[in-house]
């Protein structure tokens, strides 16, 4: 596997690719990998000839700065897991390098995308993840890059960037994995107490209990028996329960057969703010 840290280098090795022919698959992450970017990088490798992966904690998609200073960081552990699973390039820049001085990023409108959920609740985070995303396709000119639906309105952003944008590329969704009591797998839950830990499939339970129960409650008194059940961990705080369209993320009031809905949930913890989501 080859590292790279310049702009310049990392580009001209994908270009070098692409003019043999190969297809290019792109990973980005913010590091500290688990078994949810393995499966990303697994899927890239299957169905492209070289797979570029980013490590790069981006800062300017962190709304709380504690959050940023505090993000996991295991680069020895990174580099042997991406090695091990087939990784070809991995680009592992600093921010002098992704934000230098010349580099004015286009401006984005998500419209509604962007006003629940995580865009709600973490101004500005969204601008932040275009911006990187944005450039990171600059750099790396490749044909696939692959998102997980655990980030799903993440996903749902740089779709429609990809779209304003009219970039060459196709954007890959994959799904959720999740640890055996179903917690979904985050770089953050290694920040989780012991005790934070053995509550924290609450979230998942609940994503579950949506499912169940959609079509015998209504989706108000649903999202209030959810947030309940959360909070009667007394460790977990509900920041929100939202049921919505799956293609416009918009919140839904009642249950349609009309629609495909999702429900989507984030609590926090002392320190640790999870996210998670199901299709129902
Ligand atoms: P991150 O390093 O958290 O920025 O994540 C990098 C990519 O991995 C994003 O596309 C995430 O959606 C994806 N990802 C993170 N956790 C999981 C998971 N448990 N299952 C599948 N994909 C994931």
């Amino acid at each position: 596997m080859l590292i790279t840290k310049t702009i310049d280098e990392t580009r001209a090795q994908v270009e070098l690719g692409i003019a043999k022919g190969l297809k290019i698959g792109f990973v980005p992450t913010m590091g500290a990998l688990h078994q949810g970017h393995i499966s990303l990088i697994t899927k890239a490798k299957t169905e492209n000839d070289l797979v570029v992966a980013s490590i790069f904690v981006n800062p300017t998609q962190f709304n709380d700065p504690s959050d940023l200073t505090n993000y996991p960081k295991t680069p020895e552990q990174d580099h042997s897991i991406l090695k091990k699973n087939g990784c070809d390039i991995l680009f592992e820049p600093s921010a002098d390098e992704i934000y230098e001085s010349s580099y004015v990023p286009p401006s984005f409108d998500f419209g509604s995308l962007e006003q629940t959920m995580e865009g709600a609740h973490r101004p500005g985070h969204f601008k932040g993840v275009a911006m990187v995303v944005y450039r990171l396709f600059q750099i790396i000119p490749a044909h696939r890059a692959y998102f997980g639906e655990k980030d799903f309105q993440q996903l749902a952003i740089i779709r429609k960037m990809v779209e304003d944008q009219k970039l060459p590329i196709q954007i890959i969704a994959c799904p959720t994995i999740r640890e055996a009591d179903g917690l979904a797998m985050s770089s953050r839950n290694i920040r989780l107490t012991d005790q934070e830990r053995k509550l924290a499939p609450v979230i998942f339970e609940s994503l579950m209990e949506c499912n169940k129960l959609i079509n015998s409650i209504g989706v108000s008194e649903l999202k209030k028996a959810v947030s309940k059940k959360i909070e009667g961990t007394g460790v977990f705080k509900t920041e929100y329960v939202e049921i919505a369209d799956a293609q416009t993320l918009q919140p839904i009031e009642e249950e349609t057969q009309q629609r495909q809905m999702r429900v989507f949930i984030a609590a926090k913890a002392s320190k640790t703010r999870l996210i998670d989501n199901m299709g129902l």
